[in-house]
């Protein structure tokens, strides 16, 4: 099997387009297939080298390896359309050779105008066919003498049968299909030309896309035939919808790969979230980790019916893939967040081992990787304590608290959580304060606000020093 994603650079990568991706990217593994990714960068005014390096970064981030394509190279180098213009050319050559094809002196205004007039009489807006009437010496000669002109695909009558795995027959009347242009007058292919020719030339055995793709297919399948060359399975996958059932769109909040990664969301957790969109395993299963999705994936297992995004849902399955890291997985993931909050440096090793011994206090209280830096800043830095933390701190009991903390944590043997507890509620049971309220200004003093992580634990990785500079500190401040 050979599967492609086939981006068009002109824009962010959208989480429809990672779903399609992926789908592809699911079927190659389970089969031991190629998957390919090919830039589809023929419309040139709206492509950009951004879009396409975006692209590439967050199929990377969602580990969506490919075998084929941009930065790992392939027999059909360069995967990009503006690299492989000759070969669209030499198609539409061929297909007018054959008498499939025909040029097309119309001009774009001309065009444009039939189409508003024919729209405004309540007529059918296709072209209508002039072009291919004239005959093809006349046609030549008119070429000959710098007419410009693009080339059209002379739609055959009859009936064109798109057998979708994934939808089943869907019958399309040729005479509602459109001649087509191949070649623009400036010698540009058109996206169906391309394709056909690109899905061709690198053996493409299965084309899986977004069902909005679907009315091309038919177009699609014709010049496969008029190329006398078989054309490969298609598969259209459904729509994604936001919970008001209209396609998922940025009225409905992040649409960008990118927006996900940046808010903290894991690649894992996104990638099983992708695939539940118009595919189950099982009429029950939810969290499947990549090589139960690659074992289990199949298209006959792909639903015709729009697939409705779920934020929600989005969140709780990041959870529970934070709740599965060990220690120092989540560090690891976390770095590059308390790198960009300015609390460490992504490479240094001592804030690793730091947040590695965090990672348990903070699991649990997090939905995305960016939860956790709120809740960690104080292990990194000095942090000002919030009001009502400060509040707290200026009552007499709290002060007197303090002080006494101080001179306990003085003489600990050892500073670790348990000796801590230990001596904190000796303490809280000799001033005659009910323990709870008497760690409340200690957890206010080293975190700097009312609510934290296990506060022993905190202290222990805080260590000595730092827990008696900021109870100290915050006794002279408040
Ligand atoms: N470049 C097309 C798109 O981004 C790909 C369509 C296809 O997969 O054939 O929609």
């Amino acid at each position: 099997m050979r599967l492609r994603f086939a981006p068009s650079p002109t824009g962010y990568l959208h989480v429809g387009g990672a779903r399609t991706a992926l789908f592809n990217w699911l079927l190659a593994r389970r089969h031991g297939g190629s998957f390919i990714l090919r830039i589809e960068d023929t419309d040139l005014s709206r492509s950009t080298e951004e879009a396409i390096e975006a692209i590439i970064r967050d199929m990377r981030w969602l580990g969506l390896d490919w075998d084929e394509g941009p930065e790992v190279g392939g027999e059909h180098w360069p995967y990009r359309q503006t690299g492989r213009v000759n070969l669209y050319r030499r198609a539409a050559e061929e297909l007018m050779r054959k008498g499939a094809a025909y040029r097309c002196f119309c001009l774009p205004e001309e065009l444009a105008e039939r189409r508003e007039k024919a729209l405004k009489e309540g007529k059918s807006p296709m072209y209508d066919r002039r072009c291919r009437r004239i005959p093809w010496e006349e046609s030549r000669d008119m070429a000959k003498d710098g007419k410009p002109f693009a080339i059209r695909f002379a739609v055959p009558e009859g009936e064109t049968v798109v057998r979708d795995l994934v939808r089943g027959e869907v019958r399309f009347r040729n005479q509602e299909i459109e001649d087509f242009v191949l070649l623009r007058n400036d010698g540009s292919p058109t996206y169906n030309l391309a394709v056909v020719v690109d899905d061709l030339d690198m053996r493409i055995t299965h084309v899986v896309r977004g069902d909005d793709h679907l009315p091309n297919t038919p177009k699609q399948i014709l010049l496969y035939r008029a190329l006398e060359a078989e054309e490969p399975a298609f598969a259209h996958l459904p729509m994604i919808v936001g919970r008001d059932g209209k396609p998922l769109s940025k009225r409905h909040g992040d649409v960008a790969v990118g927006s996900f990664r940046e808010r903290g969301f894991l690649p894992d957790a996104m990638v099983n979230f992708l695939a539940l969109l118009g595919w189950s395993l099982d009429d029950s299963t939810t969290i499947m980790d990549r090589d139960t999705l690659v074992a289990g994936f199949a298209l006959e297992r792909v639903s015709s019916k729009p697939a409705v995004w779920d934020d929600e849902k989005l969140v709780w399955m990041n959870s529970q893939y934070i709740m599965a890291m060990d220690d120092q997985a989540l560090a690891q993931a976390l770095m590059p967040f308390l790198a960009q909050a300015g609390l460490a440096e992504e490479g240094d090793p001592g804030a690793l081992e730091r947040m590695r011994r965090i990672s348990p206090l903070v699991r649990e209280r997090i939905k995305t990787l960016t939860d956790a830096v709120p809740l960690v800043a104080f292990f990194f830095r000095e942090v000002e304590a919030e009001e009502d933390a400060r509040e707290l701190l200026r009552g007499e009991e709290s002060r007197a608290v303090l002080r006494e903390t101080g001179k306990r944590l003085l003489e600990l043997e050892s500073f670790d959580a348990a000796a801590l507890e230990e001596s904190m509620r000796a303490m809280a049971d000799e001033m005659g304060v009910k323990p709870r309220k008497a760690f409340q200004p200690v957890r206010a003093a080293v975190s700097g606000s009312r609510v934290s992580p296990p506060l022993f634990e905190s202290m222990e990785i805080l260590g000595r020093e730092t827990c008696l500079r900021r109870i100290a500190r915050s006794l002279e401040e408040n």
